[in-house]
Order: structure tokens, then sequence, then C-alpha cells
């Protein structure tokens, strides 16, 4: 893969780590608002369903974030873009619909298969 490809590939990657790190400080000030309500009766349902949503997304976001620190590994030792499991080169296209990919598509559907 050329450079400036690899370069703007670690950009996006930063770029989204960034994001999910922000996001992540947001979910914990809704969990503070959440805690300065509590004692509210009609409230608690709802309140239980908004943690349970918090929790399920910050499963996603260590998963994808794990997925994120592996890319940019890969960038650094310079085997970006390369399928993990047949060592095929995975396309740009897909790359650029999901940078953080291991995998090329080929392999993710026998994977999901
Ligand atoms: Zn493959």
């Amino acid at each position: 893969m050329k450079k400036v490809d690899l370069k703007r590939f670690r950009t996006i990657l930063e770029t989204k780590m960034d994001a999910i790190l922000h996001s992540s400080g947001k979910e914990t000030y809704w969990e503070n608002m959440e805690s300065t309500r509590r004692g509210d009766f009609v409230d608690q349902a709802s309140d239980d369903n908004e943690v349970h949503v918090n929790i399920r997304l910050r499963q996603t976001d260590a998963k994808l974030l794990r997925a994120i620190e592996a890319a940019i590994s890969r960038i650094e030792n310079g085997s970006f873009g390369i399928c993990t499991m047949c060592e095929g080169e995975i396309s740009l296209a897909r790359l650029n619909a999901v940078p953080w990919t291991s995998v090329c598509i080929n392999c993710k559907e026998k994977k999901t298969a």
C-alpha cells in the first residue's frame, strides 16, 4: 500500500478513536445525571434501561477500540491492508468502509457463513 494511503488511514483511525473516547466521557456524564435522579420511582424503570444500553455501548466501543489499536499497529509494522487469514490484499474499497478490518471480504464471508 502507498505511504499516502497509510497516512490517510492512520488519520481516520486516530480520529475514530478520539471520537469513541470522547463519547465514553459523555456516557459518564449521563450516568452522573441519573444518580442525581435516584429515588424518582416513575423514572426508575427507564433509568435501568439506559444503564443497560450504556454498558452494552461501552462493550462495543471497547471491542472497536481494540480493533483500531490493532490496525494502527499494523500500519506501524507494515502489515496494514493484508488479510490476517489468507494474507491476501484487502481492497481499498473495503478499507475505506471499515478501516480497522483485519480480514478481506472473502474471509469475512467465510467467517460469518
Ligand atoms: Zn482473506
